[in-house]
């Protein structure tokens, strides 16, 4: 699950990150408030207006701005909230602004010397370790250093045993180019980001700048962080921070029927059961020369209520042209399967796409002939290849 900036900095914060501070604000006059406030707290008389949306290069759209004044303040966030941005990251019509985060601006005026590193802690999924990775290349987008620099990229792995040791966060800090003061903040800065990701659960931070101000602070400017759904339960108060508006809302839709359910761009919808036939039913659909539409899996119970709301959600995305339903009945029965496909089909009604179905498994002769019986518009198959050749046919 993704958060905000605003969300993911209050959870660095509480542990110990340094952070760039600021106020969360709806209204351009909630903004000045904040502003006032932060000057009172921080003594900041220079601010940075951040469009709040989960998508990064906000500053690249023009959702990072300076402000100067009170006035700026009132200004800049009038024209920010209710824009829609646009960033590398979001889609053509961007996405609609209605928060910004209000901070103290941490570039000192002249300071001759800032410097933006690039750091996000990630599970290393071959060796099955968290690390984290970082570069003197902050502030830019870090898969065009991947490509152009891969040299200014480091890792650093963390024993799961042991957790990060002191002489892995002083390299990273010596890497990094740091010494004296700002080596020892480095140092601090590693071991909270470290603790963070750790007790919050989560599957990545990204902190993109990480700055080291001329008087040798080390701040967290940006903050991406994505926590791990399936910890959730553990944190009641993350759990609160989802913000379903940033979502796409069939994916909502159909995690509030637990259905598995991920929108591609082809134009082959499945519904399947099971996360790796799905994987599989992909691969089968590519192979038959189309592109799959999503990826859903309907888990072990594919009763009629759960395959009419899958049907339902598969077929609200325009590009589908045909939809392939590929059951293994293992522990649920195929004949209950089509039954489950032949009542949604009715329900439904007017189904414009050809419907490709094919069941294996327990009583999978039964559930072939109650869909041949069935008269309505749905190709049975029993073998995947026969389904592929179906979805092709389909098609063509
Ligand atoms: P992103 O564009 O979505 O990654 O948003 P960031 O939070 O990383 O901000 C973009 C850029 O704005 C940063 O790389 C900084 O160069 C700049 N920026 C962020 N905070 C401040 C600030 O307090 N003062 C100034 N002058 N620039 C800032
Ligand atoms: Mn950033």
């Amino acid at each position: 699950m993704n958060l905000h900036e605003y969300q993911g900095k209050s959870i660095l914060k509480s542990y110990g990150v340094a952070i760039q501070e600021g106020i969360v604000a709806n209204t351009p006059e909630e903004a000045v408030e904040a502003a006032k406030k932060l000057n009172a707290d921080t003594g900041t008389d220079w601010w940075v207006i951040k469009a709040q949306i989960h998508a990064g290069g906000r500053g690249k759209g023009g959702g990072v701005k300076l402000a100067k004044s009170l006035d700026d303040v009132k200004r800049i966030s009038d024209e920010i909230l209710g824009m829609m941005l646009i960033t590398p990251q979001t889609s053509a019509e961007g996405k609609l602004v209605s928060k910004v985060l209000v901070g103290q601006d941490v570039y000192y005026p002249g300071d001759s010397e800032p410097s933006e590193f690039y750091m996000s802690v990630l599970l290393n999924r071959s060796t099955g370790r968290n690390m984290i990775m970082y570069s003197t290349e902050g502030g830019m987008d870090i898969e065009t250093v991947a490509e152009e620099t891969p040299h200014l990229i480091f890792t650093e792995e963390i024993d799961p045993k042991v957790g990060i040791q002191g002489f892995q966060a002083r390299k990273i800090a010596f890497n990094l180019g740091l010494s004296g003061k700002a080596m020892k903040e480095m140092t601090k800065f590693v071991f909270a980001l470290v603790k963070a990701y750790e007790g919050s659960d989560s599957e990545m931070f990204e902190i993109n700048p990480v700055l080291k101000t001329s008087d040798d602070l080390i701040i967290a400017v940006d903050a991406k962080v994505s926590l791990d759904g399936n910890a959730l339960f553990r944190h009641k108060d993350y759990a609160a921070m989802r913000d379903v508006t940033e979502e796409d809302p069939t994916e909502v839709e159909a995690s509030e029927h637990e259905l598995n359910y991920v929108k591609l761009d082809g134009n082959v919808g499945c519904m399947v059961n099971g996360a790796g036939l799905a994987m599989a039913t992909m691969d089968i659909i590519k192979l038959s020369g189309g592109d799959p539409a999503n990826f859903l899996d309907v888990g072990g119970t594919a009763d009629a209520a759960r395959v009419e709301k899958a049907f339902r959600i598969i077929m609200k995305d325009p590009n589908v042209k045909a939809l392939l339903v590929n059951i293994f009945g293992g522990i649920v029965r195929c004949d209950r399967v089509a039954q489950g496909v032949i009542d949604a089909y009715k329900n439904i009604g007017d189904i414009q796409i050809p419907i490709i179905v094919r069941l294996q498994g327990t009583n999978a002769v039964e559930a072939k002939e109650l869909i041949d019986a069935s008269g309505l518009k749905v190709h049975s198959a029993v073998q995947l290849e026969d389904a592929a050749k179906l979805v092709s046919e389909v098609l063509a």
